[in-house]
């Protein structure tokens, strides 16, 4: 087994906090992940696997069990059964912005407004990263994981795995277990071959990000480029130069409630309707059937709703530190980023955090949830 000298997990986490745990291994191949998660299982030791870090809040204490660190590597192409299309099989371990980088220069489509986020293609579909209006969930077809409940190596289909607004069945959610144990061994997405000649951009939300007007055409290298620069100003893209970076990106989610609380929130604070949800299950009484079957009414959509807004509306700008002496601060780019400014324990993160959901909850009447997966810490 390749066990090696463990690191401190603030040294491999983009929040820069976390303990040196008791155990370290680093798969480099898929059977050595495979053999370290069987046998860490078997052993019924605390297991965490770790990527690039970068959707990772990590408490101070020593971390009392083994880190799994996925390092396999390597992107295979071959022809999807639809026309124009190009299937990649991806290690799970692969950097997600060197693919996009490998795609973009292939000609693919599917990725690119996704350019610029850190981590690794095997947490890809844990949160079901998403970005300018693109999601995972678009172009994946199945991933091959392998399961804690008996240690089978399945392939299985994207739609099988609840991929929704950043979450799917493998997510920690705070406060909850994922749905299904389970690590992500290769990913198989489907990309357009559109190649490099310039096109017109469908998404609207990309579009404004990019300040592009309905007819502009531009190529995937260009939508790289902007998107990359996009996300610099916004300290979106790691930079060891910049500490506004030193985050695990959005610290919460944008919040989603029910169309009746989102009423009663300011006018002017952002929102965006859920696609209207059809009530799941019609019981008709095998007495009463007559054989018409009613239409069924769409639900009232619940609404996301702003978590930046929320943040800065309850008095808690960009920048803001909660004194002039602590290492824990919102990014001076963007409010929904809480950063390390350099030294910082997971405490102090965490007294941020806590002070500023109180003050959105004592504003606005709801608590924001975090969206990295927390390791040994509470909020
Ligand atoms: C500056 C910055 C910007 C960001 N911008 C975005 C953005 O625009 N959109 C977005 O969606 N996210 C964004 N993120 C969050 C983060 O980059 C993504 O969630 C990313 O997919 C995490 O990958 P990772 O390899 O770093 O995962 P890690 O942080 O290492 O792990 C995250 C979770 O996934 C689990 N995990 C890791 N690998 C596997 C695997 N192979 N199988 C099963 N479980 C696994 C871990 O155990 C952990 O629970 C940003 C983060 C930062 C720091």
């Amino acid at each position: 087994m390749p066990d090696v000298t463990p690191i401190p997990l603030a040294q491999l986490t983009t929040l820069r906090t976390g303990g040196v745990p008791e155990r370290m291994i680093d798969a480099h191949t898929t059977d050595e992940l495979v053999d370290a998660l069987r046998e860490v299982w078997a052993d019924g030791e605390p297991l965490l696997v770790l990527g690039g870090g970068s959707n990772l809040f990590v408490g101070d204490e020593p971390y009392d069990g083994t880190v799994v660190r996925v390092l396999t590597r390597g992107i295979e192409r071959y022809a999807a059964p639809r026309p124009g299309h190009v299937r990649l099989r991806v290690q799970a371990g692969h950097d997600w912005d060197d693919l996009v980088a490998y795609a973009v220069a292939e000609g693919l489509a599917g990725i690119e407004a996704m350019s610029g986020i850190p981590g690794t293609v095997g947490a890809a579909p844990v949160q079901n990263i998403g970005a300018y209006g693109q999601e995972i969930v678009q172009s994946l077809v199945e991933v091959k994981l392998i399961d804690e409940a008996g240690g089978d190596v399945t392939t299985v289909p994207a739609d099988e795995l609840g991929l929704g607004f950043r979450t799917s069945v493998f997510k920690h959610h705070y406060g909850s277990a994922p749905a299904r144990s389970a690590v992500i061994l290769s990913v198989t997405l489907e990309l357009e071959d559109v190649g490099h000649t310039a096109r017109a951009i469908a998404g609207e939300q990309l579009r404004t990000a990019l300040g592009l007007g309905v007819d502009d055409v531009v190529s995937l290298a260009w939508i790289r480029d902007h998107v990359l620069s996009t996300r610099a100003r916004k300290g979106m893209v790691l930079d060891d130069e910049d500490p506004d970076t030193y985050s695990a990106g959005s610290f919460f989610q944008n919040a989603i409630v029910s169309a009746a609380f989102a009423r009663t929130l300011p006018r002017d604070c952002p929102r965006w309707p859920m696609s209207p949800e059809l009530d799941p299950v019609m019981v008709i009484p095998l007495e009463a059937f007559n054989g018409y079957v009613p239409p069924r009414t769409p639900l009232d959509p619940d609404v996301k709703v702003s978590a930046a807004w929320l943040i800065e509306h309850a008095g808690v700008g960009k920048g803001f530190r909660l004194s002039r002496s602590s290492r824990a601060g919102l990014s001076t780019k963007h409010a929904l980023a809480l950063t390390n400014r350099g030294g910082a324990s997971a405490a102090e993160i965490a007294q941020l955090a806590r002070f500023i959901q109180g003050r959105v909850q004592s504003e606005f009447g709801l608590v924001l949830q975090p969206e990295p997966v927390l390791v040994g810490v509470e909020l």
